[in-house]
């Protein structure tokens, strides 16, 4: 974000504003770190405002500061169109184009409130009058930590929007282990934790919060995966009929994918996820090294994000989604053999 964009954001929150805060569509940690922790920050200026989501959060996230007021458009769509249609300030989080946001698109495409995005995927539209956009970024948090700074008030940092903040930047690097992970921020980490964050407690609350269907689905999900070595590639696939057998909740499937990556010599995974309800099947897809699954979501699987990252959908049935993510391969065995 330039300077002048800076001191425009200064400029206009420096009067009470009614403010309304969107992350995407199935909000990870992140999304939804990243958003209550600006929530906390904007709250102590005074501000009003609301965190709304497009749809449930996962249940290992019910703990972080603030959760319990967070609004989900999918079940209280008319008091979240009013709040958004009389906001003076929507700060979109985690997302580059409003369709990530799914229902919600309509209703934030026609607000004329002032938009301000915040966010770290590739190909950001630009709907935005501030515009903090930066693709080498670990995670949004780490961007509201960089946003709160920029206006000075890095000492208005508490407890709470530390540990919202230290949640997103842990779980979009995989507990600081992805290559989007720097020395900055590990730096930002150690601030976070001066301020209040308990990282033990932090990584216990996510990642020792298991339930055992949900290892079960996981045990399945390990014996499904499938291993292409010319192509350097590992799959995974879940139905909607062994979802419903280990009892699936939101999240459950949640990092499954890089069991795939931590495989010797695989540097392309993907998870095949059927769901039913919404007739599609979910797709993610990570990489190791310089090959690019935003380039490959984008190109045949209607998704993106980043470039060792990314997520996508297919309308095809499960067995045919696979069979065409296999019939790519082949083109791209010569960029996954030289990773
Ligand atoms: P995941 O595979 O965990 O759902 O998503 C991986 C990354 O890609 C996340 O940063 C997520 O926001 C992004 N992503 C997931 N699905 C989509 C999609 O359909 N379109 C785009 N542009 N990005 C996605
Ligand atoms: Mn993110």
């Amino acid at each position: 974000m330039e300077k002048h964009d800076i001191t425009g954001v200064k400029a206009l929150l420096s009067t009470k504003k009614k403010i309304v805060i969107v992350p995407h569509k199935n909000p990870d940690g992140d999304a939804i770190g990243s958003s209550l922790g600006l929530c906390h920050y904007l709250l102590k200026g005074d501000h009003k405002v609301h965190v709304v989501v497009p749809n449930e959060f996962p249940s290992f996230l019910k703990w972080i500061p603030g959760g319990d007021a967070i609004l989900k458009y999918d079940s209280q769509s008319r008091f979240c169109d009013a709040l958004i249609n009389d906001a003076d300030v929507i700060f979109t989080l985690d997302f580059n184009a409003f369709h990530r946001t799914g229902d919600m698109e309509p209703v934030l495409a026609n607000s004329q409130a002032i938009k301000i995005m915040i966010d770290h995927h590739q190909s950001p539209d630009d709907y935005a009058q501030f515009t903090y956009s930066d693709v080498s970024m670990s995670s949004t948090c780490e961007m509201v930590y960089n946003f709160i700074d920029k206006l000075g008030d890095a000492n208005k940092i508490g407890k709470d929007i530390a540990t919202c903040l230290y949640t997103g930047i842990m779980t979009d690097t995989g507990s600081f282990r992805f290559a989007s992970t720097t020395s900055t921020t590990h730096r930002v980490i150690a601030e976070l934790m001066d301020k209040g964050a308990n990282n033990a407690k932090i990584h216990n609350s996510i990642y020792d919060s298991n339930s055992y269907e949900k290892l079960q689905l996981l045990g399945r999900a390990l014996s499904n995966l499938k291993v292409i070595p010319e192509s350097r590639t590992a799959y995974i696939t879940l139905s909607q009929d062994e979802l419903n057998q280990f009892n699936y909740k939101k999240g459950d499937t949640e990092g499954v994918v890089n069991y795939g990556l931590s495989l010797d010599g695989v540097v392309l995974a993907a998870i095949f996820i059927e769901d039913k309800q919404e007739g599609i099947v979910k797709i993610s897809l990570r990489s190791k090294g310089n090959f690019s699954v935003n380039d490959m979501s984008r190109a045949h699987f209607n998704g993106g994000g980043h470039i060792n990252a990314a997520g996508g959908r297919s309308e095809l049935s499960l067995n045919e989604t696979v069979e065409k993510f296999i019939s790519i391969l082949p083109s791209y065995n010569k960029a996954l053999n030289d990773e």
